[in-house]
C-alpha cells in the first residue's frame, strides 16, 4: 500500500480577507479560467512568463510568430 499525499482537499475555507486582490479570473483573451498564480490560470502564467501576453492578458502584435517559438521550444523541452 502507498500513501497518497493530499488526497483529500477540503472543501471549506474561502479566500482569506487580507490578501491582494486579484482578478476573479483569468485576464487572457478568451480564457476566463480560475486565476492560479499572478492572476493568471496555470496556462496563461506560463504565456505570461515567456511574454505571450502582457500583465492585462493582452497579446502582442507579434503574438503568432512569439507563440509557435514558445510551442516549439516546449516540445522539444
Ligand atoms: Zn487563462
Amino acid at each position: 500500500m502507498s500513501k497518497e499525499a493530499g488526497k483529500d482537499k477540503k472543501p471549506q475555507g474561502g479566500p482569506p480577507s487580507n490578501v491582494v486582490e486579484l482578478p476573479k479570473r483569468c485576464p487572457a483573451e478568451g480564457c476566463g479560467k480560475k486565476p492560479v498564480r499572478s492572476a493568471f490560470c496555470s496556462e496563461h502564467f506560463e504565456w505570461f512568463k515567456a511574454g505571450l501576453i502582457n500583465r492585462q492578458g493582452q497579446r502582442p502584435k507579434d503574438f503568432d510568430k512569439k507563440y509557435q517559438a514558445w510551442s516549439q521550444k516546449r516540445k522539444v523541452a
